[in-house]
Protein backbone atom coordinates (compact mmCIF):
# COMPACT_ATOMS: atom_id res chain seq x y z
CA UNK A 1 0.00 0.00 0.00
CA UNK A 2 1.12 3.35 -0.76
CA UNK A 3 0.13 6.50 0.25
CA UNK A 4 -1.17 9.53 -1.50
CA UNK A 5 -0.31 12.86 -1.37
CA UNK A 6 1.74 12.72 1.64
CA UNK A 7 4.77 11.19 2.31
CA UNK A 8 4.31 7.93 3.62
CA UNK A 9 7.15 8.56 6.65
CA UNK A 10 4.17 10.91 7.88
CA UNK A 11 1.13 8.64 7.86
CA UNK A 12 -0.30 7.85 11.05
CA UNK A 13 -0.95 4.31 11.19
CA UNK A 14 -4.31 3.90 10.51
CA UNK A 15 -4.56 0.15 10.32
CA UNK A 16 -6.40 -2.02 11.56
CA UNK A 17 -9.98 -1.02 11.19
CA UNK A 18 -12.99 -2.52 12.60
CA UNK A 19 -14.66 -2.86 9.66
CA UNK A 20 -14.34 -2.20 5.59
CA UNK A 21 -16.84 0.34 3.47
CA UNK A 22 -16.41 -0.53 -0.28
CA UNK A 23 -17.43 1.49 -3.21
CA UNK A 24 -18.92 -0.97 -6.00
CA UNK A 25 -18.72 0.43 -9.64
CA UNK A 26 -15.33 0.70 -11.14
CA UNK A 27 -13.73 -0.41 -7.61
CA UNK A 28 -15.35 -4.00 -7.80
CA UNK A 29 -16.18 -4.29 -11.10
CA UNK A 30 -15.95 -1.99 -14.22
CA UNK A 31 -18.96 -0.32 -14.87
CA UNK A 32 -19.41 1.16 -18.07
CA UNK A 33 -18.94 -2.26 -20.29
CA UNK A 34 -21.61 -3.12 -18.48
CA UNK A 35 -23.63 -0.05 -19.41
CA UNK A 36 -23.16 -0.35 -22.74
CA UNK A 37 -24.45 -3.69 -22.56
CA UNK A 38 -27.36 -2.68 -20.82
CA UNK A 39 -27.91 0.17 -23.36
CA UNK A 40 -27.42 -2.49 -26.41
CA UNK A 41 -30.32 -4.61 -24.83
CA UNK A 42 -32.38 -2.19 -23.99
CA UNK A 43 -32.47 -0.84 -27.69
CA UNK A 44 -33.15 -4.15 -28.60
CA UNK A 45 -36.14 -4.73 -26.85
CA UNK A 46 -37.56 -1.66 -27.52
CA UNK A 47 -37.23 -2.50 -31.43
CA UNK A 48 -39.61 -4.94 -30.41
CA UNK A 49 -41.95 -3.25 -28.11
CA UNK A 50 -41.51 0.29 -29.04
CA UNK A 51 -40.04 0.41 -32.44
CA UNK A 52 -41.01 4.34 -33.53
CA UNK A 53 -38.62 5.01 -30.01
CA UNK A 54 -36.03 2.52 -31.10
CA UNK A 55 -36.18 4.40 -34.72
CA UNK A 56 -35.59 7.77 -33.27
CA UNK A 57 -33.23 7.06 -30.45
CA UNK A 58 -30.07 4.41 -31.17
CA UNK A 59 -28.20 2.95 -27.78
CA UNK A 60 -26.26 6.53 -27.83
CA UNK A 61 -29.18 8.34 -28.50
CA UNK A 62 -30.86 6.84 -25.21
CA UNK A 63 -27.83 7.78 -23.24
CA UNK A 64 -28.14 11.41 -24.05
CA UNK A 65 -31.69 11.67 -23.17
CA UNK A 66 -30.53 10.43 -19.58
CA UNK A 67 -27.97 12.49 -19.32
CA UNK A 68 -30.60 15.36 -20.17
CA UNK A 69 -32.91 14.25 -17.37
CA UNK A 70 -29.81 14.07 -15.45
CA UNK A 71 -28.46 18.11 -16.11
CA UNK A 72 -32.41 19.40 -15.78
CA UNK A 73 -33.36 17.39 -12.71
CA UNK A 74 -29.65 17.94 -10.32
CA UNK A 75 -32.15 16.99 -7.23
CA UNK A 76 -32.74 12.82 -8.95
CA UNK A 77 -28.48 13.05 -9.04
CA UNK A 78 -28.81 10.52 -5.71
CA UNK A 79 -31.48 7.96 -7.84
CA UNK A 80 -30.10 6.68 -10.47
CA UNK A 81 -32.91 4.14 -11.48
CA UNK A 82 -35.23 6.98 -11.00
CA UNK A 83 -33.15 9.32 -14.15
CA UNK A 84 -33.15 6.06 -16.35
CA UNK A 85 -36.93 5.33 -15.79
CA UNK A 86 -37.98 9.14 -16.48
CA UNK A 87 -35.51 9.59 -19.42
CA UNK A 88 -37.58 5.96 -20.95
CA UNK A 89 -40.66 8.05 -20.50
CA UNK A 90 -39.63 10.95 -22.41
CA UNK A 91 -38.31 8.95 -25.21
CA UNK A 92 -41.20 7.17 -25.51
CA UNK A 93 -43.37 10.11 -25.67
CA UNK A 94 -41.65 11.82 -27.82
CA UNK A 95 -41.59 8.90 -30.70
CA UNK A 96 -45.60 8.85 -30.22
CA UNK A 97 -45.23 5.02 -28.04
CA UNK A 98 -46.77 4.10 -24.53
CA UNK A 99 -45.12 5.85 -22.23
CA UNK A 100 -46.00 3.19 -19.94
CA UNK A 101 -43.66 0.90 -21.42
CA UNK A 102 -41.11 2.51 -19.67
CA UNK A 103 -41.49 0.43 -16.72
CA UNK A 104 -40.91 -3.09 -18.58
CA UNK A 105 -38.06 -1.55 -20.42
CA UNK A 106 -36.25 0.15 -17.44
CA UNK A 107 -36.81 -3.79 -16.19
CA UNK A 108 -34.63 -4.84 -19.48
CA UNK A 109 -32.04 -2.03 -18.15
CA UNK A 110 -31.93 -2.90 -14.78
CA UNK A 111 -31.68 -6.56 -14.96
CA UNK A 112 -29.08 -6.07 -17.69
CA UNK A 113 -27.06 -3.58 -15.55
CA UNK A 114 -26.57 -6.12 -12.71
CA UNK A 115 -24.62 -8.65 -15.19
CA UNK A 116 -21.24 -7.41 -14.12
CA UNK A 117 -18.37 -8.80 -14.59
CA UNK A 118 -15.89 -8.46 -11.34
CA UNK A 119 -12.04 -7.33 -11.81
CA UNK A 120 -10.23 -11.09 -11.05
CA UNK A 121 -9.11 -10.38 -8.25
CA UNK A 122 -12.25 -8.91 -6.38
CA UNK A 123 -14.17 -11.97 -5.20
CA UNK A 124 -10.93 -13.86 -4.12
CA UNK A 125 -9.99 -10.17 -2.17
CA UNK A 126 -13.80 -9.65 -0.64
CA UNK A 127 -13.56 -13.75 0.54
CA UNK A 128 -10.07 -13.10 2.33
CA UNK A 129 -10.99 -9.38 3.70
CA UNK A 130 -14.65 -11.04 4.88
CA UNK A 131 -13.22 -13.39 6.77
CA UNK A 132 -11.64 -10.87 9.09
CA UNK A 133 -13.67 -7.26 8.76
CA UNK A 134 -17.40 -6.89 8.48
CA UNK A 135 -18.11 -5.32 5.31
CA UNK A 136 -20.92 -2.76 4.18
CA UNK A 137 -21.09 -0.93 0.58
CA UNK A 138 -21.56 2.52 -0.48
CA UNK A 139 -22.73 2.81 -3.58
CA UNK A 140 -23.96 6.49 -5.44
CA UNK A 141 -24.91 3.48 -8.53
CA UNK A 142 -28.37 0.93 -8.51
CA UNK A 143 -26.21 -1.96 -8.18
CA UNK A 144 -27.83 -4.80 -6.41
CA UNK A 145 -25.02 -7.32 -4.25
CA UNK A 146 -27.62 -10.31 -4.15
CA UNK A 147 -28.13 -9.76 -7.97
CA UNK A 148 -24.39 -9.66 -8.20
CA UNK A 149 -24.02 -12.82 -6.51
CA UNK A 150 -22.25 -10.82 -3.56
CA UNK A 151 -24.84 -10.04 -0.66
CA UNK A 152 -23.65 -13.06 1.35
CA UNK A 153 -19.81 -11.00 1.69
CA UNK A 154 -21.36 -7.64 2.89
CA UNK A 155 -23.28 -7.27 6.21
CA UNK A 156 -25.19 -4.06 4.84
CA UNK A 157 -25.71 -2.22 1.55
CA UNK A 158 -26.33 1.48 1.91
CA UNK A 159 -27.15 3.12 -1.46
CA UNK A 160 -27.60 6.61 -2.24
CA UNK A 161 -31.22 5.82 -4.29
CA UNK A 162 -32.37 3.98 -0.94
CA UNK A 163 -30.88 6.74 1.50
CA UNK A 164 -31.75 9.88 -0.41
CA UNK A 165 -27.90 11.29 -0.35
CA UNK A 166 -25.29 10.34 -1.93
CA UNK A 167 -21.30 10.34 -1.56
CA UNK A 168 -19.28 12.71 -0.72
CA UNK A 169 -21.96 13.42 1.44
CA UNK A 170 -20.88 12.54 4.96
CA UNK A 171 -24.20 11.41 5.98
CA UNK A 172 -24.27 8.37 3.87
CA UNK A 173 -20.83 6.76 5.43
CA UNK A 174 -22.25 7.82 8.68
CA UNK A 175 -25.38 5.81 8.05
CA UNK A 176 -22.89 3.17 7.17
CA UNK A 177 -21.10 3.07 10.47
CA UNK A 178 -24.61 2.73 12.33
CA UNK A 179 -25.50 -0.30 10.39
CA UNK A 180 -21.93 -1.24 11.79
CA UNK A 181 -22.37 -0.18 15.13
CA UNK A 182 -19.25 1.36 15.17
CA UNK A 183 -17.73 4.93 15.24
CA UNK A 184 -16.45 6.68 11.68
CA UNK A 185 -12.88 6.78 12.30
CA UNK A 186 -12.68 3.15 13.39
CA UNK A 187 -13.94 2.14 9.38
CA UNK A 188 -11.44 2.02 6.32
CA UNK A 189 -13.82 3.11 3.21
CA UNK A 190 -12.40 2.06 -0.01
CA UNK A 191 -13.45 3.40 -3.83
CA UNK A 192 -11.98 4.43 -6.97
CA UNK A 193 -13.11 7.85 -6.43
CA UNK A 194 -10.78 10.48 -5.27
CA UNK A 195 -13.75 13.44 -4.52
CA UNK A 196 -16.73 10.41 -3.55
CA UNK A 197 -15.08 8.25 -2.18
CA UNK A 198 -11.74 9.28 -0.30
CA UNK A 199 -12.76 12.54 0.18
CA UNK A 200 -16.46 12.17 1.22
CA UNK A 201 -14.83 9.54 3.54
CA UNK A 202 -11.85 11.76 5.17
CA UNK A 203 -14.08 14.70 5.40
CA UNK A 204 -16.60 12.09 7.35
CA UNK A 205 -14.15 10.59 9.46
CA UNK A 206 -13.59 7.49 8.11
CA UNK A 207 -10.17 6.22 6.91
CA UNK A 208 -9.84 6.33 3.23
CA UNK A 209 -7.88 3.73 0.89
CA UNK A 210 -8.25 4.81 -3.19
CA UNK A 211 -8.72 1.67 -5.48
CA UNK A 212 -6.62 2.95 -9.07
CA UNK A 213 -6.72 0.17 -10.83
CA UNK A 214 -5.27 1.77 -13.78
CA UNK A 215 -2.36 4.28 -14.27
CA UNK A 216 -4.09 8.14 -14.79
CA UNK A 217 -6.87 6.87 -13.06
CA UNK A 218 -8.63 9.96 -11.40
CA UNK A 219 -5.29 11.98 -12.09
CA UNK A 220 -7.14 14.93 -13.68
CA UNK A 221 -9.19 15.25 -9.93
CA UNK A 222 -7.43 16.94 -7.72
CA UNK A 223 -9.66 17.61 -4.77
CA UNK A 224 -8.22 19.18 -1.84
CA UNK A 225 -7.95 16.57 1.16
CA UNK A 226 -8.50 16.75 4.37
CA UNK A 227 -6.11 13.88 5.95
CA UNK A 228 -3.73 11.68 4.01
CA UNK A 229 -5.31 8.07 2.79
CA UNK A 230 -3.56 5.10 1.19
CA UNK A 231 -3.69 3.69 -2.12
CA UNK A 232 -3.74 0.19 -3.68
CA UNK A 233 -4.19 -1.19 -7.17
CA UNK A 234 -6.42 -3.98 -6.49
CA UNK A 235 -7.55 -5.92 -3.59
CA UNK A 236 -5.13 -8.49 -3.73
CA UNK A 237 -2.75 -5.53 -2.49
CA UNK A 238 -5.08 -4.24 -0.02
CA UNK A 239 -5.66 -7.86 1.38
CA UNK A 240 -2.33 -8.27 1.88
CA UNK A 241 -1.43 -4.74 3.39
CA UNK A 242 -4.49 -5.47 5.99
CA UNK A 243 -3.02 -8.63 7.22
CA UNK A 244 -5.56 -11.30 5.50
MG1 LIG B 1 -16.90 3.93 -8.01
Amino acid sequence: MTAGSIPESVLPAILPPLALSFDLDDTLWPIWPTIERAERLLHGWLQTHAPATAARFDAAGLRLLRNDIARRFPEWGHDLSRMRRESLREGLTIAGDDPALAEPAFDVFFDARQQVELYADARDGLERLARRFPLVAVTNGNSDLARVGLDGLFRHSVSASKFGIGKPDARIFHAACRHLDLRPHEVLHIGDDLALDVAGALDAGLEAVWMRRHEGAGDEVAPVLSRPYHTVANLTELADALGC
